[in-house]
Protein backbone atom coordinates (compact mmCIF):
# COMPACT_ATOMS: atom_id res chain seq x y z
CA UNK A 1 0.00 0.00 0.00
CA UNK A 2 1.01 3.29 -0.66
CA UNK A 3 2.54 5.29 2.61
CA UNK A 4 1.13 8.66 1.07
CA UNK A 5 -2.46 7.33 1.36
CA UNK A 6 -4.26 8.79 4.36
CA UNK A 7 -5.22 6.20 6.41
CA UNK A 8 -7.43 6.06 9.48
CA UNK A 9 -7.21 3.47 12.57
CA UNK A 10 -10.23 1.02 13.38
CA UNK A 11 -10.27 -1.64 15.92
CA UNK A 12 -10.96 -5.72 14.55
CA UNK A 13 -11.68 -8.87 16.26
CA UNK A 14 -13.73 -12.00 15.81
CA UNK A 15 -16.86 -11.10 17.75
CA UNK A 16 -17.68 -13.04 21.15
CA UNK A 17 -17.02 -16.44 21.31
CA UNK A 18 -15.45 -19.41 23.00
CA UNK A 19 -11.71 -17.15 23.54
CA UNK A 20 -10.64 -14.06 21.50
CA UNK A 21 -9.71 -16.10 18.61
CA UNK A 22 -8.70 -15.62 15.08
CA UNK A 23 -9.40 -17.78 12.21
CA UNK A 24 -7.29 -18.70 8.95
CA UNK A 25 -9.83 -17.01 7.02
CA UNK A 26 -10.06 -13.64 9.10
CA UNK A 27 -6.23 -13.24 9.63
CA UNK A 28 -5.67 -13.90 5.49
CA UNK A 29 -8.37 -11.04 4.90
CA UNK A 30 -6.45 -8.88 7.08
CA UNK A 31 -3.04 -9.92 6.06
CA UNK A 32 -4.29 -8.61 2.24
CA UNK A 33 -4.43 -4.78 3.96
CA UNK A 34 -0.65 -4.84 5.58
CA UNK A 35 2.36 -4.04 4.18
CA UNK A 36 5.64 -6.15 4.72
CA UNK A 37 6.48 -3.07 7.31
CA UNK A 38 3.44 -2.64 8.93
CA UNK A 39 2.85 -3.52 12.55
CA UNK A 40 -0.52 -4.41 14.13
CA UNK A 41 -1.61 -3.37 17.59
CA UNK A 42 -3.17 -5.97 20.41
CA UNK A 43 -4.90 -4.18 22.63
CA UNK A 44 -5.78 -5.67 26.35
CA UNK A 45 -9.34 -5.39 25.60
CA UNK A 46 -9.54 -8.08 22.71
CA UNK A 47 -8.79 -6.25 19.82
CA UNK A 48 -6.63 -5.48 16.97
CA UNK A 49 -5.83 -1.78 15.81
CA UNK A 50 -5.47 -1.69 12.38
CA UNK A 51 -4.70 1.00 9.86
CA UNK A 52 -6.36 1.02 6.82
CA UNK A 53 -7.26 3.53 3.77
CA UNK A 54 -10.06 6.40 4.71
CA UNK A 55 -11.52 6.14 1.05
CA UNK A 56 -11.63 2.51 1.23
CA UNK A 57 -12.78 2.24 4.68
CA UNK A 58 -16.60 1.46 3.91
CA UNK A 59 -15.76 -1.76 1.17
CA UNK A 60 -12.85 -2.76 3.48
CA UNK A 61 -15.03 -3.32 6.53
CA UNK A 62 -17.73 -4.97 4.42
CA UNK A 63 -14.83 -7.59 3.54
CA UNK A 64 -14.02 -7.85 7.21
CA UNK A 65 -17.67 -8.72 8.56
CA UNK A 66 -18.26 -11.23 5.22
CA UNK A 67 -15.39 -13.28 7.23
CA UNK A 68 -16.73 -12.72 10.92
CA UNK A 69 -14.87 -10.26 12.09
CA UNK A 70 -16.13 -7.09 14.01
CA UNK A 71 -15.04 -3.75 13.35
CA UNK A 72 -15.58 -0.71 15.92
CA UNK A 73 -14.58 3.05 16.13
CA UNK A 74 -11.13 3.80 18.26
CA UNK A 75 -11.50 7.02 20.02
CA UNK A 76 -14.15 8.19 23.05
CA UNK A 77 -16.19 5.85 22.08
CA UNK A 78 -17.79 2.50 24.26
CA UNK A 79 -15.40 -0.39 23.22
CA UNK A 80 -16.64 -3.75 22.33
CA UNK A 81 -17.78 -5.95 25.33
CA UNK A 82 -14.43 -7.64 26.67
CA UNK A 83 -15.90 -10.82 27.61
CA UNK A 84 -14.04 -14.55 29.37
CA UNK A 85 -13.94 -17.49 27.17
CA UNK A 86 -16.87 -19.01 28.61
CA UNK A 87 -15.40 -21.98 29.63
CA UNK A 88 -18.17 -23.63 30.98
CA UNK A 89 -20.83 -23.75 27.69
CA UNK A 90 -22.43 -21.18 25.76
CA UNK A 91 -26.17 -21.02 27.68
CA UNK A 92 -24.82 -21.40 31.09
CA UNK A 93 -22.83 -18.51 30.66
CA UNK A 94 -24.65 -15.96 29.23
CA UNK A 95 -22.67 -15.74 25.51
CA UNK A 96 -26.29 -14.91 24.04
CA UNK A 97 -26.90 -12.12 26.85
CA UNK A 98 -23.07 -10.48 26.26
CA UNK A 99 -23.79 -10.75 22.15
CA UNK A 100 -27.00 -8.70 22.79
CA UNK A 101 -25.22 -6.32 25.39
CA UNK A 102 -22.37 -6.02 23.43
CA UNK A 103 -25.01 -4.85 20.31
CA UNK A 104 -26.04 -2.63 22.31
CA UNK A 105 -23.86 -0.50 23.64
CA UNK A 106 -20.61 -0.70 21.51
CA UNK A 107 -19.94 2.35 19.60
CA UNK A 108 -21.43 4.57 21.59
CA UNK A 109 -20.34 7.98 21.70
CA UNK A 110 -19.42 8.84 24.97
CA UNK A 111 -16.69 11.25 26.95
CA UNK A 112 -13.94 9.21 27.13
CA UNK A 113 -13.06 5.41 26.01
CA UNK A 114 -15.34 3.97 28.06
CA UNK A 115 -14.45 -0.36 28.91
CA UNK A 116 -17.47 -2.70 29.61
CA UNK A 117 -16.14 -6.24 30.56
CA UNK A 118 -18.39 -9.38 30.97
CA UNK A 119 -17.82 -12.66 33.00
CA UNK A 120 -19.40 -15.89 32.87
CA UNK A 121 -19.14 -17.04 36.44
CA UNK A 122 -17.58 -15.29 39.84
CA UNK A 123 -14.04 -16.73 38.68
CA UNK A 124 -14.06 -13.28 36.86
CA UNK A 125 -12.06 -14.37 34.15
CA UNK A 126 -12.94 -11.22 32.10
CA UNK A 127 -11.96 -8.90 35.00
CA UNK A 128 -15.38 -6.95 35.54
CA UNK A 129 -14.60 -5.59 38.71
CA UNK A 130 -11.20 -3.37 36.91
CA UNK A 131 -12.85 -2.00 34.14
CA UNK A 132 -15.89 1.13 33.95
CA UNK A 133 -18.62 -1.39 34.32
CA UNK A 134 -18.49 -4.96 34.96
CA UNK A 135 -21.14 -8.12 34.59
CA UNK A 136 -20.86 -10.41 36.57
CA UNK A 137 -23.22 -13.82 35.56
CA UNK A 138 -25.02 -15.26 38.88
CA UNK A 139 -26.50 -18.47 38.66
CA UNK A 140 -29.44 -17.73 36.55
CA UNK A 141 -29.03 -13.54 37.24
CA UNK A 142 -26.30 -10.84 36.01
CA UNK A 143 -24.56 -8.52 39.07
CA UNK A 144 -23.71 -4.95 37.86
CA UNK A 145 -20.14 -3.21 38.44
CA UNK A 146 -19.49 0.41 38.56
CA UNK A 147 -16.01 2.41 38.93
CA UNK A 148 -13.56 -0.41 38.30
CA UNK A 149 -9.85 1.46 37.67
CA UNK A 150 -7.30 -1.27 36.14
CA UNK A 151 -4.39 1.77 35.24
CA UNK A 152 -2.49 3.94 37.51
CA UNK A 153 -1.48 4.58 40.98
CA UNK A 154 -4.80 5.08 41.67
CA UNK A 155 -6.41 1.67 40.44
CA UNK A 156 -9.19 0.48 41.98
CA UNK A 157 -11.92 -2.13 41.96
CA UNK A 158 -15.53 -1.51 41.02
CA UNK A 159 -18.59 -2.14 43.38
CA UNK A 160 -21.93 -3.68 43.40
CA UNK A 161 -24.34 -1.74 42.13
CA UNK A 162 -27.33 -3.61 41.07
CA UNK A 163 -27.83 -7.27 41.48
CA UNK A 164 -30.06 -10.32 40.50
CA UNK A 165 -30.55 -8.67 37.15
CA UNK A 166 -32.30 -10.35 34.61
CA UNK A 167 -31.11 -9.86 31.00
CA UNK A 168 -33.59 -7.29 30.04
CA UNK A 169 -33.02 -5.54 33.49
CA UNK A 170 -29.20 -5.99 32.70
CA UNK A 171 -29.92 -4.38 29.12
CA UNK A 172 -31.60 -1.49 30.57
CA UNK A 173 -29.33 -0.48 33.52
CA UNK A 174 -26.45 -0.33 31.39
CA UNK A 175 -28.24 1.23 28.30
CA UNK A 176 -29.36 4.41 31.40
CA UNK A 177 -25.88 4.65 32.93
CA UNK A 178 -24.43 5.05 29.74
CA UNK A 179 -26.95 7.62 29.01
CA UNK A 180 -26.06 9.30 32.00
CA UNK A 181 -22.32 9.52 31.70
CA UNK A 182 -22.68 10.97 27.88
CA UNK A 183 -25.04 13.63 28.70
CA UNK A 184 -23.64 14.74 32.32
CA UNK A 185 -19.62 14.10 31.92
CA UNK A 186 -17.42 16.78 31.37
CA UNK A 187 -15.73 16.25 27.79
CA UNK A 188 -12.85 13.45 28.34
CA UNK A 189 -13.51 12.95 31.74
CA UNK A 190 -12.95 9.43 32.48
CA UNK A 191 -16.38 7.01 33.50
CA UNK A 192 -14.34 6.41 37.41
CA UNK A 193 -13.81 10.31 37.65
CA UNK A 194 -17.51 10.97 36.49
CA UNK A 195 -18.75 8.49 38.68
CA UNK A 196 -16.60 9.98 41.49
CA UNK A 197 -18.26 13.53 40.85
CA UNK A 198 -21.60 12.85 40.24
CA UNK A 199 -21.86 10.36 43.06
CA UNK A 200 -23.25 6.43 42.90
CA UNK A 201 -26.74 7.59 44.24
CA UNK A 202 -26.84 10.39 41.18
CA UNK A 203 -26.00 7.12 38.74
CA UNK A 204 -28.58 4.93 40.66
CA UNK A 205 -31.66 7.37 40.40
CA UNK A 206 -30.67 7.79 36.78
CA UNK A 207 -31.58 3.75 36.47
CA UNK A 208 -34.97 3.83 38.38
S1 LIG B 1 -15.38 -16.57 34.18
FE1 LIG B 1 -16.12 -18.64 34.57
S2 LIG B 1 -17.11 -19.26 32.62
FE2 LIG B 1 -15.81 -17.53 32.19
S3 LIG B 1 -13.87 -18.43 31.50
FE3 LIG B 1 -13.69 -17.98 33.71
S4 LIG B 1 -14.23 -19.87 34.73
FE4 LIG B 1 -14.97 -20.01 32.59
Amino acid sequence: MDNDIKKVKIAVNGGIGFGAKLSFKQLNVILKYLNENDELELTTFQQIYLEIPEEAKDSIIEEFKKVGLECYLVGNFVKSLRTCNFCKGEEEEGMPVAKELNKLIAGRTVPFTLRVAYTGCPVGCGEPMINDIGIMKVSDHYNLYVGGKAKGKDAEVGSLLLEKLTPEELYDAVDKIITAYSKMGKKREPFNKFLRRVGRDQISESII
